[in-house]
């Protein structure tokens, strides 16, 4: 029998869980694209999303996921032959990094594997190295979503400021806007790429490029007709902001995310709820891998994201509890990303559980609880003591 027949919680992580008043939000008749509520609900947006992102910079809308910000943001600051250094900790920055060959980037890519942060020393060794000073562009994940770790991004600030090194900063923070803290101007963060469907708890489809004077001031000649941030950031007409007609419903939707972000006391209780939460997650997956095989991808708390959990277990176990979980229970847990060779066997040890967005105590209960009922069905051993453990966690809030 399966007991999946209720409201189901995706936990991929991304789309993340979208509040029904989001989702009413869109539910309307076409507006005027001209004049009217629309354009004038606009002009108070981009001031709150520029507020949770902590910056009094520029802020971009695309109508795109977030490859195509990725690519906003490469086509805005970087030429053909510019040199980039990536400094990668997961399939995100991999990804990132992509983007910017194919605009003709002359490519460094340092890897930091799949467990690890960016390991600053080294960065720092790099760019002592450039003498010259041809890196254009410092690039990195702020949360990688494949590996969940967490960078530190003002110890990368602090390693171009020490060397007086001019390279953009570029961050990606798709998986951690409105999730884990950011401060894009106090971290001097040049460019920072985000997208709806994560931490802004919004459909699907919309872009975010901000950026400060120091990044538009280097906007090179070659920048996309489409892709051009600037009438974006500084529009004479409204159909600017977009490149073209305004993405109409998901407008309504952030807004509708907006405030619900403010009404739970702004973007710090919001970072303080996913801290919570996250850190009950981790209770329990602790507590059940000290009887099993279960084991966080991260071992360091401090360099784990509040966003995502990934998460390793033995043989093809992975794939079987989500299977069952999603099959027997409704929550559908996130498969393993950059982690093994996708369609291999060792893939099928991976996955990750989503923890950000529009998530509260009893829906992270209730996800570990039936995470717990699929090691029983399965027969995967556990230790005892995660749901007490994850509880206590709760009950100190
Ligand atoms: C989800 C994600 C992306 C990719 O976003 P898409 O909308 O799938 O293009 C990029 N970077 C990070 C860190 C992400 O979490």
């Amino acid at each position: 029998m399966t007991l999946s027949h209720g409201r189901p919680y995706l936990a991929i992580p991304g789309p993340s869980v979208m509040p029904d008043r989001v989702l009413n939000a869109m539910h309307r008749a076409a507006p005027n694209i001209y004049e009217g509520a629309l354009v004038d609900m606009v002009a108070g947006l981009v001031p709150d999303l520029k507020a949770v992102a902590r910056t009094k910079g520029h802020a971009a809308i695309y109508i795109a996921n977030g490859h195509g910000a990725w690519e906003a943001a490469a086509s805005n600051t970087v030429r053909p032959g510019d040199k980039v250094l990536v400094l990668s900790t997961g399939r995100f920055a991999t990804g990132w990094s992509e983007v910017f060959a194919r605009l003709g980037a002359r490519m460094q890519v340092i890897d930091f594997g799949k467990q690890s942060p960016i390991d600053l020393a080294r960065a720092e060794t790099a760019l002592a190295a450039d003498t010259g000073h041809e890196i254009k562009a410092v690039v990195a994940v702020h949360i990688d979503t494949s590996t969940s770790v967490k960078n530190d991004v003002p110890g990368l600030r602090a390693v171009l400021d020490k060397l007086g090194h001019p390279a953009l900063l570029m961050i990606d923070c798709i998986a951690s806007l409105a999730v884990d803290p950011f401060e894009m101007d106090a971290w001097g963060v040049d460019v920072m790429v985000a997208a709806s469907q994560k931490g802004l708890m919004t459909p699907p489809g919309l872009g975010f490029v901000f950026f400060n004077d120091k990044a538009a001031a280097r906007q090179p000649e070659t920048a996309s007709f489409y892709w051009d941030w600037t009438p974006r950031a500084k529009p004479d007409f409204f159909y600017q902001y977009f490149g073209g007609t305004a993405p109409t419903h998901h407008l309504f939707a952030l807004r509708e995310a907006l405030d619900m972000i403010a009404e739970e006391g702004g973007i710090e209780a919001v970072w303080a709820r996913h801290e919570k939460l996250a850190r009950a997650a981790w209770a329990a997956f602790e507590a059940w891998g000290q009887g099993g095989p279960l084991e966080m991808n991260i071992a360091d708390p401090a360099l784990r994201s509040h966003a995502v959990t990934a998460l390793r277990l033995d043989g093809d176990n992975g794939t079987r509890l989500r299977r069952w979980v999603e099959e027997k229970a409704g929550l559908t847990l996130g498969i393993g990303l950059g982690m093994a060779e996708p369609g291999s066997p060792e893939a099928d040890r991976f996955f990750r559980m989503g923890h950000m967005g529009h998530i509260n105590a009893h829906m992270l209960m209730g996800a570990l609880g039936v995470i717990e009922s699929g090691f029983e069905a399965l027969g995967i051993p556990y230790g005892p003591g995660a749901l007490n453990a994850a509880a206590k966690v709760i009950a100190e809030a």
